[in-house]
């Protein structure tokens, strides 16, 4: 078989105190891969820079000029790890390759894995996804917030492996799939895992982060989420209607009681305490429910706009 040559993604946003080493360290893991006969050597790095505001692009400069199988693409400003994730894979198809691998600039997970991701892709495997052996590294509320989301997910009907991340490897069918969804919000990890390609999984170790502080905040995590909830499953659209009809059952048979009560007891039943509890809640419920459809109306209003997902400023290759 003809030894595959295979593309690195490295999404970067102000990451100029990691990226040198990362690229020196994935060099390393490519060049033993090439010495051990399992992939090809115009194998490279494709660095994504997601609108950094520090010396990212400077560093990143320099090191497509001191070698060049580092290739490299500019956002004009800052679209999150995402867009910059969808531009690498859309970018290595471009530049060619027979598979693909994102794994993060901080290097957290462990890049001596990718071993294992090529092996696995030997074997026939079109996607191979990473699982985190343990999330030590992340804070409380991190753990706790992904671990949510993922129990949501499946309950959703989005079956994604919990400690599931984005470091994977994808072969050249199935980015060319991925061109066939033109969907402007597009979720990795729910895409990759229902296509319905022949996908391995292989665990890795997750390390500290090398230098400097986590991109992500509350707000994005959250936005990931709604993203991928939305983007993936109409479950809490049927739950609104379904709550929709039960609370409507109730509010008939209460409003049947009462009257009923008036005729045959005439008796009026005095309920101040209830009648603001049981506005509160149904105004609660209903204000939340909006909201819900609200997210899925934004999603279709993002869609519909068909604005690009991301502007290229600069591409080096
Ligand atoms: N990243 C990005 N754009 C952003 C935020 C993050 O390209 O807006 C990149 C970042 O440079 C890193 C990866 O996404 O390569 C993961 O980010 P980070 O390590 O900060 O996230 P964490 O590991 O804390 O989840
Ligand atoms: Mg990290």
């Amino acid at each position: 078989m003809k030894k595959p040559q295979l593309a690195v993604i490295i999404p970067c946003y102000n990451e100029e105190l990691c990226i040198e080493d990362t690229v020196n360290k994935l060099f390393e893991v490519i060049n033993s891969l090439i010495a051990k006969d399992k992939i090809a050597d115009n194998s490279y790095l494709y660095l994504v820079d997601d609108g950094s505001k520090d010396n990212t692009w400077n560093i990143i400069e320099k090191l497509h000029n001191t070698d060049n199988r580092v290739k490299a693409l500019k956002f004009i400003r800052n679209y999150g790890n995402q867009k910059a994730l969808i531009a690498g894979l859309e970018g290595v198809r471009a530049t060619g390759c027979d598979c693909a691998v994102s794994i993060d600039a901080d290097l957290q997970q462990d890049e001596w894995a990718i071993e294992k991701f090529i092996d696995e892709y030997t074997n026939g495997a079109d996607i191979v996804s990473g699982i985190r052996n343990n999330r030590k590294t992340d804070s409380f509320f991190k753990k706790t917030t992904a671990l949510m989301f993922y129990k949501t997910m499946n309950i959703l009907g989005a079956k994604i492996p919990p400690n599931h991340s984005d470091y994977r490897l994808v072969s050249k069918r199935a980015l060319d799939i991925m061109e066939q969804f033109p969907e402007k919000q597009l979720f990795l990890r729910g895409f990759f895992n229902e296509v319905g390609l022949k996908t391995a999984y292989v665990h890795f170790d997750v390390k500290p982060r090398m230098a400097g502080e986590s991109k992500f905040n509350f707000m994005s995590l959250m936005a990931l989420a709604l993203n991928g909830i939305t983007s993936y499953s109409v479950v809490p659209l049927r739950f609104v209607a379904v709550l929709g009809f039960f609370m409507a059952l109730f509010g008939f048979l209460a409003g049947f009681e009462t009257v009923f009560e008036k005729i045959v007891w005439n008796n009026s039943p005095n309920g101040f305490a209830t009648s603001i509890i049981l506005s509160c809640v149904f105004g609660g419920t209903q204000l939340f429910c909006l909201g819900l459809i609200g997210e899925y109306i934004g999603q279709v209003y993002r869609e519909v706009k068909a604005r690009p997902r991301y502007i290229k400023d600069i591409e080096l290759k």
